[in-house]
């Protein structure tokens, strides 16, 4: 399996809002995907920094930083300040992908965490998966965890892009996608 029928939805309403030049319709197709990945089957076929990647990539596709006014990363000291700070040890190791499963373990955790931090200091409803999304805040923190996500990606992977890395992941070791 070389495709995930979510990457390719994903895709799809990413290359629809680029053409239409209307990222907000791919915010408001997100919103039910997005719910549906977070409310889980018992067995996730693509795991929470993949999937979360792909969200942002296809956010970046169809312009929807612009439409937030740009989306800044959310910073360790902001973390802190919302009494939450960023306490994620786990590191991957180089071609060890269960480093890298045990990573995206640990900041899924911190960030469940983190969103619950977010919505009590910023009063922003952070915790409904179907409208989050139309929250810049949602943006800033999943920026955050996408930068943490490449530094590990990296460690696992040294050679070629970010995109190269996730793609080779997503299909060379397509069983293991669910965790990472
Ligand atoms: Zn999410």
């Amino acid at each position: 399996m070389a495709h995930s029928f979510t990457v390719d939805l994903l895709n799809k309403i990413g290359a629809e809002a680029k053409k239409l030049v209307d990222p907000m319709s791919y915010l408001h197709k997100l919103g039910p995907i997005h719910f549906r990945w977070h409310q889980g089957v018992t067995v996730r076929r693509i795991g929470f920094l993949l999937f979360h990647y792909h969200v942002i990539d296809n956010l970046k596709k169809c312009g929807g930083p612009a439409m937030f006014g740009g989306v800044t990363a959310y910073t360790r000291a902001q973390f802190t300040a919302f009494g939450h700070s960023y306490d994620v040890a786990a590191k991957a190791s180089k071609g060890n992908l269960d480093s890298l499963a045990a990573f995206s373990h640990d900041i899924e955790g911190w960030h469940n965490e983190a969103h619950m931090a977010i919505g009590m200091a910023t009063g922003v409803d952070m915790m409904d998966a179907r409208t989050n999304i139309t929250h810049v805040e949602f943006w800033r923190l999943h920026y955050f965890i996408n930068a943490k996500f490449f530094q590990q990606l990296q460690r696992y992977d040294p050679s070629g892009s970010n995109a190269k890395r996730v793609a080779k992941i997503e299909q060379l070791h397509h069983s293991d996608v669910g965790r990472i």
